[in-house]
């Protein structure tokens, strides 16, 4: 009988800190230079150059640590990483290492070990140039650029909770905007470590690291490959090495970079040409006094607030200027039903079409809450408003103005309705013999017509009622 075993996973991300300069220099972080463009003597570590730490990276790191409930330390201190690597021109990274800015947190559901700020190091190019095939180069406008590291504990069971718990923590840090979330280009990006045991015990088994994930799929393809693997080698009475593994998303397994045995050893000491940080409780308080509603947080008000469905608050908090324009519709004086359907249907369709990635400005929640109540009085039918909504959000009108303009006022008149119906009804004797003769299905064919006659202006639930009527139904 073969043992079932359990998986524990713990991540380490590191997320950019959205600011323009880099955490010890004036250099820029932006995203897509010219190679070594953005490199002064501080961030390729000439000598005598000095650090200067960005108060705003502090600060984000410090919102970043307040939203998964971690503790600010007072003073947190700079360490010197010591290894070599061509990437790394200075011959360390600057990390915080035994005093770290934040610790002991706990965010959906995950205990978080510590989050500390430290510096990205250069990037290798191993492609792209003639001679890459004898030659690497490197760009160190990466070199500098502000991280916090997140260090979870390890509470994750399983390679798609580890990716659901990531994708959390990246729509929080966004939320927050304190990251871009952009993993393609290197902003976002976890390490995995991982163990499995015998179901029921409780001592960790020995842990392998995987390095380097930058997307939430090639995270839990990873980890379900290496949970395999390790229950593989255990089963066949071996054991499990310690070791730091890399993902070959090729191959879809993961390989051996490097044992324990050959692990660096840092020879960590606090960085002489920095101060102890020190973040006092004023600090802290001012940030946390001005910290956004969390996404969970916002959603679960949206249900109760609302009594929007749950599908709905999750789409309406797909960022925060989605979950804003929401409540801006509201406060216009929608109806937040209504207003949910008009975001997460012909609002979010548009917006795709421009390519609107952060703000849905072309069309204000007011005109938007215009449009809704001219639906809810009556004024104009369901299909005209989304005639009126393609023009408002192509022409910036008032909802109102359109529909006096291009006469789309609903029929009130019921007798002009009346009138309609006598002459399909006259004109489509063919289908109304049908109807008669028990083919309901022709009703909706006829439903239709009175529609097209009246142009789409009358109201449709009336003239169900009214054709029925006309049918003697
Ligand atoms: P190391 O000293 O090797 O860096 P740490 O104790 O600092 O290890 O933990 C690093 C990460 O590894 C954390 O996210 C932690 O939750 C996770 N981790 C530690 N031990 C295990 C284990 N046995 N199995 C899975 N994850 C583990
Ligand atoms: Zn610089
Ligand atoms: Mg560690």
């Amino acid at each position: 009988m073969s043992l079932r075993y359990e998986p524990v996973i713990g991540l380490e991300i590191h997320a950019q800190l959205l600011t323009e300069s880099k955490i010890f220099c004036g250099c820029s972080t932006a995203f897509g230079a010219d190679p070594n463009t953005h490199i002064c003597p501080v961030c390729i570590g000439l000598p005598g150059a000095l650090p200067v730490l960005n108060r705003r990276a502090v600060d984000h790191a410090i919102r970043a640590a307040l939203a998964l409930g971690c503790t600010i330390q007072e003073t947190s201190i700079f360490a010197r990483k010591n290894y070599f690597y061509p990437d790394l021109p200075k011959g360390y990274q600057i990390s915080q290492y035994e005093r770290p800015l934040a610790v002991d947190g706990f965010f959906d559901g995950v205990g978080i070990i510590r989050v500390h700020l430290e510096e990205d190091a250069g990037k290798s190019l191993h492609e792209g140039f003639v001679d890459s095939d004898r030659k690497t180069y490197v760009d160190y406008n990466r070199s500098g650029v502000p991280l916090v590291e997140i260090v979870t504990r390890p509470d994750l069971r399983s390679a798609s909770a580890a990716a659901d718990f990531f994708s959390r923590l990246r729509e929080t840090l966004v939320w927050l905007d304190v990251n871009d979330g952009n993993m393609e280009e290197g902003s976002l990006r976890c390490d995995a470590n991982v163990s499995v045991r015998p179901e029921g015990t409780v001592p960790l088994g020995t842990k392998a690291e995987v390095k380097n994930l930058n997307s939430f799929r090639f995270l839990q393809k990873a980890l379900e490959h290496e949970i395999a693997r390790q229950i593989e080698v255990l089963g066949e009475g071996g054991r499990v090495v310690q070791e730091t593994r890399l993902w070959d998303a090729v191959a879809g397994r993961t390989v051996s970079m490097r044992s324990k045995e050959e692990a660096h050893d840092y020879r960590y000491f606090p960085e002489p040409d920095l101060p102890p940080l020190v973040v006092d409780a004023a600090r802290v308080a001012a940030i946390r006094a001005e910290m956004p509603e969390l996404p969970d947080a916002r959603r679960r008000r949206f249900v109760e607030q609302y009594a929007v469905p749950e599908y709905d608050a999750g789409q309406l908090t797909q960022s925060r200027a989605l979950a804003d324009y929401f409540e801006a519709t509201i406060a216009a004086g929608a109806a937040a039903k209504p207003a949910s359907n008009w975001i997460m249907g012909e609002l979010a369709r548009k917006l795709k079409e421009i390519d609107a990635r952060t703000t849905p400005s072309p069309l204000p929640p007011e005109r938007l809450a215009g449009l809704i109540a001219l639906i809810e009085k009556g004024t104009i039918s369901g299909s005209i408003a989304k005639d009126v909504f393609e023009k408002m959000f192509a022409t910036g009108r008032a909802a109102g103005d359109i529909v006096a303009a291009e006469g789309l006022t609903q029929i009130s008149d019921e007798s002009q309705i009346v009138g309609l119906i006598a002459d399909v009804l006259a004109k489509n004797g063919d289908a109304v013999a049908q109807y008669r003769a028990g083919k309901t299905a022709t009703f909706g064919f006829l439903v239709g017509q009175v529609m097209k006659a009246a142009a789409g202006k009358a109201n449709p639930k009336r003239v169900n009622e009214l054709l029925r009527e006309a049918l003697g139904a």
